[in-house]
């Protein structure tokens, strides 16, 4: 699924051909993209509409209009969206949707396992409607340690749980989640709340580096996720572990492991990312236990109230 880096890459593709310009005609061919509204509904209300500026919050790609509408796109797993100059648009299967702009351009979206959305919303509905899903911006400079230290101090998740919560922080997915927790050297089975001071200092700096490294990298290209020119992003090519089981460590050259911890699949450093999620002395039966189930995804009860 796209995450921050890579949404964000598509909005700076998108922004100069869209911003300034008119949607001429819109066709939307799949009626699960605008779910439980009428698809030619939308297009015609989308139809007129002069676009001000192309904006992001998390994994939401936001194209505000000058009637001060905004078009909510969310790319879920393998959207993508695509700017062609007037006639180059080929053919394709997958498409599902088409914007004409007022200089002939097409933006076109496709999306080959459907779980893509657009929202229309009116502007009185559009912050209430983000502000209550999505948590801050990572990558703004206002977005604090403290900011998430707020937000995990009543969790009991794991750790990696809590940071794939939109609420807590906002674009943070699978790959960046496992990719911020290496950097921190926090087990992604670690409560939430039983994080140290300097741990959540290392994670907010995690999230915010590892995010970083994405955006510059344009994004990481896994499955359909395509730039709007059609190229592809390379930082899969610089991930620290996602999807590196049974290679070294690039800290210390222990073998990358892999688990499941909220129900997905998550690599970490066994020896740099220690479990210890019941406080001082446990640190070995913790990795004992983890290492006898590996698909065990929040700690047993006991250890859980002995954290309290
Ligand atoms: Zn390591």
């Amino acid at each position: 699924m796209p995450e921050l880096p890579e949404v964000e890459t598509v909005r700076r593709g998108l922004a100069p051909a869209l911003e300034g310009r008119r949607f001429e005609q819109v066709g939307i061919t799949d009626p699960r993209l605008t779910r439980p509204h009428d698809p030619l509904e939308v297009a015609r209300e989308l139809e007129g509409e002069r676009v001000t500026k192309v904006d992001r919050r998390g994994k939401y790609l936001i194209v505000r209009f000058e009637s001060g509408r905004a078009l909510l796109i969310h790319l879920r797993m393998t959207g993508s969206l695509r700017h062609a100059n007037a006639g180059e648009l080929g053919e394709d299967p997958h498409r599902r949707a088409v914007v004409t702009l007022d200089d002939g351009s097409d933006v076109a979206y496709r999306d080959v396992r459907r779980f893509g959305t657009w929202l229309l919303l009116e502007p009185s509905d559009v912050d209430t409607y983000i502000d209550t899903r999505v948590g801050k911006e990572p990558l703004d400079a206002a977005y604090k340690a403290k900011h998430l230290a707020e937000k995990l101090e009543k969790r009991r998740a794991p750790i990696k749980a809590a940071i794939l919560d939109q609420r807590t922080v906002a674009g943070v997915g699978n790959i960046y989640a496992d990719e911020a927790l290496w950097r921190a050297q926090v087990h992604p089975l670690t409560p939430a709340n039983e994080l140290t001071p300097d741990e959540v200092r290392a994670l907010h700096k995690g999230i915010r580096a590892s995010l970083q490294a994405g955006v510059r990298r344009q994004g990481s290209t896994l499955r359909n996720y395509q730039l709007p020119d059609g190229s592809s992003g390379t930082a899969q090519d610089r991930f620290k572990v996602y999807g590196r089981g049974g290679l070294p460590c690039g800290r210390c050259g222990t073998p990358i492991d892999k688990i499941r911890v909220a129900g997905r699949g998550t690599w970490y450093c066994p020896t740099c990312q220690m479990y210890r999620g019941a406080g001082v002395g446990s640190t070995k039966r913790g990795q004992r236990r983890y290492a006898a189930s590996s698909s065990f995804s929040r700690p047993s009860r006991s250890r859980r109230q002995s954290s309290v």
